[in-house]
């Protein structure tokens, strides 16, 4: 026996009461057969209501030839025959109806307005797309971001008339074909036709199994977010309803934000992020001059300490990253005797340079790093040792010196 649509008959049914048909139990689920639900079961690219059945959580509901099965976690108490007390999740069903019911009208907007097809649907918790189809009109090749403000704007007009969606119910197709569908029909019977606006001229007609509000002001807003390229199609992400509002509210408040961290108002936000950008700039190239000018000193005072040194030179340089204290080791290589370590405190690194003969600057590392637990290796000429703590620098470069003497 199929299961009574309760969701058919009012889309605003939220508690009900039923009889219990069937109760089995499958991986640790109770699977529940109801004679009548207002639970809707996924479908039409809709996902499932949530609730309760005589307190008990509701996970899922899925319909299979007609008959409607509701997932419990665990065993449930009732049983066959038993009358039960149901609740659906309004809220989420009604996100669900707007969310739902936003498609509808965007999707009957682009086909009016540009012959555009849906061919793909998705509603998943995070986003929601439309892709449109162009194949079977041959006035538009593209889908600009200007012509889908056109469609936002039409879409939430129609909204603020508050247009009406009703549901028809037809046994075959050829009295549902009368309609002025912007689908082909998929199935045979049992056929529900969705039509926002006037019948005559609606915003849209389609066949769909999904809940829909009475009236399009229900869903309050729809919003496009995106228009991409996707497979010969194009992709529409969008927001209608709550999560259009969630979704301002989020920008909001991050563009608020913005505005306090620029002293900025919204309108001139853009404008005082570039000219931001551009003092970057100017930051960026006056820094990597005075790099320069400061590399130039450190390379003088390197060549210095190796003319003064007794054939082991050490530097240490603050305010310089290892990589440039690495380009200063490297530009001096030809004047050092013996080795040369320069140091940076602040990222616990020396550098070791030679002429790769007198002293094998990787075997060194190797041999000598590990007594402050320190970590490095390189290769003859050029090896880096990188201790935990800074602090035992000053006695590491100690060792290094008697280890060499
Ligand atoms: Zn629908």
């Amino acid at each position: 026996m199929n299961t009574i649509k309760l969701f058919q008959e009012d889309v605003y049914i939220k508690k009900f009461t039923a009889t219990v048909i069937n109760k089995d139990i499958e991986d640790g689920k109770s699977v529940i057969i109801l004679d009548r639900t207002a639970f809707f079961p996924a479908g039409g690219g809709q996902s499932s209501d949530f609730g309760t059945i005589n307190g008990l959580s509701v996970l899922d509901v899925f319909e299979k030839n007609g008959v409607i099965s509701h997932i419990i976690s665990g065993s449930a108490d009732f049983n066959t025959d038993e009358m039960v007390t149901c609740e659906i999740d309004w809220p989420h069903r009604f996100k669900n109806m707007q969310r739902h019911c936003g498609e509808h009208i965007l999707s009957g907007m682009f086909f009016r307005e540009y012959g555009g097809v849906n061919r793909g649907f998705h509603m998943g918790k995070e986003y929601m797309t439309i892709d449109i189809s162009l194949e079977e009109n041959s006035n538009f090749t593209e889908i600009t971001w200007a012509m889908a403000k056109n469609i936002e704007n039409l879409s939430n007009s129609i909204i603020w008339k508050n247009a009406p969606v009703i549901t028809r119910f037809f046994e075959n197709r050829e009295e549902a074909e009368k309609l002025p569908l912007r689908k082909a029909l998929a199935v045979d019977d049992d056929i529900a036709i969705v039509c926002v606006g006037n019948i005559e001229n609606p915003s849209d007609c389609v066949a769909c199994c999904g809940t829909h509000p009475a009236f399009a002001g229900e869903v309050g807003l729809i919003k496009i977010l995106k228009v991409e390229i996707n497979k010969g199609m194009y992709r529409i992400h969008f927001k209608a309803g709550e999560e259009a509002l969630l979704d301002y509210q989020e920008k909001h408040e991050i563009i608020a934000k913005l505005n306090s961290r620029y002293s900025a108002n919204t309108f001139d936000l853009l404008e005082k992020v570039f000219i931001q950008e551009e003092k970057n700039k100017a930051y960026r190239a006056q820094l990597n001059t005075f790099r320069q000018l400061l590399l130039k000193e450190r390379v003088m005072e390197t060549e210095a300490a190796l003319v003064s040194s007794d054939g082991i030179a050490v530097v240490s340089f603050e305010a310089l990253k290892v990589d440039d204290l690495l380009q200063i080791g490297r530009s001096v290589t030809d004047e050092i005797s013996k080795l040369l370590l320069i140091i940076s405190y602040e990222e616990s690194t020396i550098l070791f340079f030679s002429d790769g003969k007198t002293v094998d600057c990787g075997k060194l590392v190797k041999e000598t790093a590990h007594i402050y637990n320190g970590k490095g290796g390189g290769n003859n000429n050029q090896a880096r040792a990188i201790l935990p703590k800074p602090e035992n620098i000053p006695t590491y470069i100690d060792l290094i010196q008697k280890h060499l003497r």
